[in-house]
This record gives structure tokens, sequence and C-alpha cells, in this order.
């Protein structure tokens, strides 16, 4: 993984360093993102797009994919666990219940941010 060529690592890290930002700043840099993303993967009604590249496409939207994998692996959700999957896209997944309540139903401790956020909003209701 050191040798890899990432030609996109500028633009896409002073975008995400929008993104931290608030408002207006942070929206457009959430688009802007995604959308260098759905430029290599653009296929019109008679040609592709001018920065189609199905190599960057898939290699992004598949390491992305294996990303969302491991996230739903560590919380004990796997292809022949369907209790609690409705859905899995390139970029996430839908569950029918907080994340942070289907771990703690399989005894599994997770500190990642999305379940200490659902424990804390539980907390506060
Ligand atoms: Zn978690």
């Amino acid at each position: 993984m050191k040798n890899l060529s990432k030609p996109l690592a500028e633009p896409v890290d002073k975008l995400l360093a929008y993104k931290q930002r608030t408002g207006l700043q942070s929206a457009l840099a959430k688009r802007m993102s995604v959308g260098i993303y759905g430029k290599l993967g653009e296929e019109r009604k008679d040609a592709f797009g001018p920065y189609f590249n199905p190599c960057w496409f898939s290699e992004i939207s598949t390491q992305v994919r294996l990303e969302v994998a491991e996230y739903l692996y560590q919380h004990g959700i796997g292809p022949r666990d369907s209790e609690h999957l409705i859905h899995i896209s390139v970029d996430g997944f839908l569950l029918d219940m907080p994340i942070s309540l289907v771990t703690e139903s399989k005894d599994i401790e997770c500190n990642c941010e999305l379940c200490k956020a659902e424990r804390k909003q539980r907390e506060r209701a």
C-alpha cells in the first residue's frame, strides 16, 4: 500500500480540509469531493465523460466497499447475519436500529466514533 500512486490525494485533501469548516464551505467541499469520484465513472448518452477513468473509478469504489465491509465485520454484522442489515451501498449501509444497539445486543464493546456518539445521544435522552 505504501507505493500506491495517489494522483487525486492533493485536491481531495484540500477539499477535506474545507469539509471541517461549517456551513456553505463544508457543504460545497463535500459535494465537490464526491463529484470528483463521480466524474471518473461518468457515462453520457453517446460517450464517456471527459474525466472517465474506469481503473481509478473501480479502484476507489472497491476500496470504499472494502472499508464498509470491514466496519460491518467489526460490529459483528456479516453476510450470514441479516437480522438488522437492510442495505449495503458503495459507501454505506442501512440498519433497522442504531449500530451501537446492534453491537450491544451481540456483546461487542465498540468505541468507534459513531457508537460513542449514539451512546452519548441515548444518555442525554
Ligand atoms: Zn462502533
